[in-house]
């Protein structure tokens, strides 16, 4: 298994720890893209990506020239005003960028839709309020199937490529909650599976001396065998057909409002027909 990232805070002293590890470094803004930057150069550790969890509006972000050529995962809670994301696209375009949304509204769905098409790379996050799930499997069926060029719209890309019938798929890699790629490091050195256990304190370990060997940890296999929990009753999650690319990460909000099931069962649909495209070719009839 290969050593994951480190997704971690910008904290000076724990920085010094952290050679030889990849690093994706969490910033609440863009405004401290330079001072991070140069904290990562002054402790020599391999930076993958910074990842900027911003308040504001895409529309509202202080992009500039200073920030071109630094691999940004960009989260907001929303596309803001398209005429203030508009005069920010020719620079948006220029920068090794991704933009991280939640999918809790329809407008945000439908913003997606629209950065991808004016070329920006897109991630989907899971939300926490009701989500609209006939848009979720529109946006699936665009990212997979769609003829015009634009940006990847991820989870959606990642289940394309890395979707096996026989084989788990970790839909939470696009976001950085995938156990075995991603530990999320506190400003202690504390560290979790996931941003949410962080913020819950529950420590998979308590110091990065702890890390070495942690896929063989009690800590570890308890996490890996945490989705048996769902098939304890029968019902949900356990007789879900899009189980196989889910794995019940919608499950709190499906104990509301089960229209998931749908959504997942058409969005597996899309990435088998997508992987079927791409084992034929783009040939056509008419080209042989
Ligand atoms: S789609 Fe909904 S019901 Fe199906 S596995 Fe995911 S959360 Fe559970």
């Amino acid at each position: 298994m290969r050593p994951p990232f480190l997704v971690c805070p910008l904290q000076p002293d724990l920085l010094k720890q952290l050679q030889g590890y990849q690093i994706i470094l969490r910033i609440p803004e863009l405004e401290q893209v330079e001072q991070a930057v140069e904290q990562v150069n002054r402790a020599s550790i391999r930076l993958e990506c910074l990842y900027v969890t911003s308040r504001l509006a895409l529309g509202l972000q202080p992009v500039s020239e200073k920030l071109k050529g630094i691999p940004l995962a960009l989260r907001v809670p929303s596309m803001g005003l398209m005429r203030d994301v508009a005069i920010r696209l020719p620079l948006l375009r220029q920068l090794s960028i991704r933009v991280f949304m939640p999918m809790d509204s329809t407008e945000n769905l439908t913003s997606i839709r629209i950065l991808a098409s004016l070329g920006i790379a897109c991630t989907v996050l899971p939300g926490t309020k009701n989500i609209k799930w006939d848009l979720f499997s529109d946006l699936a069926s665009y990212a997979l199937l769609g003829l015009t060029p634009h940006g990847s719209i991820e989870p959606f890309h990642t289940l394309a490529r890395e979707y096996q019938p026989a084989g788990r798929t970790e839909l939470g890699g696009a976001w950085f909650t995938h156990p075995e790629k991603f530990i999320h490091v506190d400003s202690q050195g504390r560290f979790a599976f996931s941003q949410d256990e962080l913020d819950r304190e529950e420590f998979a370990g308590a110091g990065l001396q702890e890390l070495h060997g942690i896929f063989e940890t009690p800590a570890f296999q308890k996490h890996q065998e945490q989705w048996r929990e769902q098939f304890l009753t029968f019902g949900g999650c356990a007789t879900c057909p899009g189980w196989r690319i889910c794995r019940g990460t919608f499950s709190v909000q499906a104990a509301e409002n089960p229209e998931c099931r749908k959504a997942f069962q058409e969005i597996l649909d899309i990435v088998e027909l997508k992987q079927a495209a791409d084992v034929r070719g783009n040939h056509q009839v008419w080209q042989l």
